[in-house]
């Protein structure tokens, strides 16, 4: 667009001031078109079409797919596929749960079975086996805790094949006495129920062993005073699944070094046959951000050699970059800097950092840039941590930075199935974009 508008302006005095009108306009179009670009890959990916980019119903490989044809039509020099397995629990099939209570309202015959809803009332441990059956439910007394009562309560004939019920934080400092409860032959539960404020959550990080008995979250509201569940879900494990890493290249001025940008594609996928979860800033809204920067890329030759990975697997604990960091296609010694993009599709004016040690120097040029133009309020460094695809890089020694988006009003649905394309913001897309392109004008 910019480019015919410049090509049939006219030469001149007058077409001088015309020219500098639509380089202006021009400008303001690349930046528009950007943004609608970066929501309709948001759509896109968070749509039902991708069941919440998981294994079980091939989301994920689709979404793969999906983002080699976008790269492509970007214009970039090489589009390749960098495949990888991995061992994966799902949920795609049955998935129901019932609850118990001695006096619901309206009281009918005094008993009456609830129907719970997944993904709003309980979801699954990532690591659960499924379950059928019908199970009394044993609350755990918190104010007063004492493990030797619960495991002779539990030795009870009542407690036979119960499930017990507790907070989640409560089992994780006293996860020696919980850890005896999820182990086959160790105690007469058949599993456990965590309690977890709503929105409910699941994840999938620990997903790639099933432990002995089932394990269920559910929202403390949900679980109150229930005396027995009925529970009809089905778990399958995949073993040695086949995806794959998107890798687009733009070749630069120079080959000796390159910038790489990394966002994971991968999200949730499946609770149940019906439930997905969309991930739409989580992480949708940096893989739309790498791809209209691999856009703007092909327009606008960058220095240096450019690759835009596009990973899967990282919110199954980062084996997509794992992967790639260990089979990487260019020495990890070249990248000049490395920007990943996880979850920016939110609205807070400040934004949060990850750095590697070698990363530092960047940051400086970060904050004076900021500083400058003011794309957020300000940036807010937290420590270095394996919460996402930097991760394998900074602990190699790549200078490298992560950027997400300081919690906003997105960030209550991450990991739940409120996470969608109606509650993303676009708020800090553009900032994160310019805040990336002028590092690399002077980087
Ligand atoms: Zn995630």
């Amino acid at each position: 667009m910019l480019i015919s508008n410049l090509k049939h302006s006219p030469k001149g005095g007058a077409g001088r001031g015309l020219l500098i009108m639509l380089l202006a306009l021009g400008v303001m179009q690349v930046n528009a078109q950007d943004l609608s670009h970066y929501k309709r890959v948001i759509k896109e990916l968070s749509s039902a079409k991708y069941q919440g980019r998981g294994y079980a119903k091939g989301g994920a490989n689709k979404a793969g797919k999906f983002l080699q044809k976008e790269y492509q039509k970007a214009g970039v020099d090489e589009v390749t596929l960098q495949p990888f397995k991995l061992d994966i629990n799902t949920f795609s099939g049955k998935m129901e749960m019932k609850s118990l209570t001695p006096n619901p309202s309206p009281v009918r015959d005094g008993k009456t079975w609830k129907k719970l809803t997944p993904g709003v009332d309980f979801s699954m441990r990532e690591y659960s086996p499924g379950v059928r059956g019908e199970f009394p439910v044993y609350h755990v007394d918190t104010l007063n805790y004492d493990a030797d009562r619960m495991f002779a309560d539990l030795a009870k004939p009542e407690y036979a094949n119960c499930l017990v019920a507790c907070e989640f934080w409560f089992t994780y400092r006293h996860s020696k006495d919980f850890q005896r409860l999820q182990k086959a032959g160790e105690c007469n539960n058949a599993g456990l129920i965590y309690t977890w404020p709503s929105p409910i959550k699941f994840f999938k990080a620990y997903g790639h062993r099933v432990v002995d008995k089932p394990i269920i979250w559910v929202t403390p509201e949900a679980i109150k005073d229930v005396q027995r569940v009925k529970l009809d879900v089905d778990n399958k494990f995949l073993k040695d699944y086949e995806c794959f890493n998107v890798i687009a290249k733009i070749e630069g001025q120079r080959h000796d070094s390159c910038y790489v940008f990394t966002a994971h594609y991968d999200h949730l996928g499946n609770l149940g046959k019906k439930i997905f979860y969309a991930g739409a800033n989580d992480n949708a809204s940096g893989t739309a951000a790498i791809v209209t920067l691999a856009d703007y890329y092909a327009k606008n030759r960058p220095p240096y050699d450019m690759y835009f990975l596009s990973f899967s697997g990282e919110d199954a604990n980062l084996r997509g970059s794992e992967y790639f960091a260990n089979n990487p296609i260019v020495p990890l010694s070249q990248i000049k800097y490395l920007f990943n993009i996880d979850m920016v599709g939110d609205n807070n004016p400040v934004q949060y950092c990850e750095c590697s040690e070698e990363g530092m120097r960047g940051y400086q040029l970060f904050e004076q840039i900021n500083n400058e133009k003011k794309y957020f309020t300000s940036l807010h460094r937290g420590d270095l941590a394996a919460n996402s695809d930097h991760y394998p890089f900074a602990t190699r020694h790549v200078p490298c930075i992560f950027l997400e988006n300081e919690k906003g009003d997105a960030f209550q649905y991450y990991h739940t199935i409120y996470d969608t394309y109606q509650t993303v913001k676009f708020d800090s897309y553009e900032p994160v974009f310019r805040l990336v392109r002028d590092f690399i004008e002077k980087y």
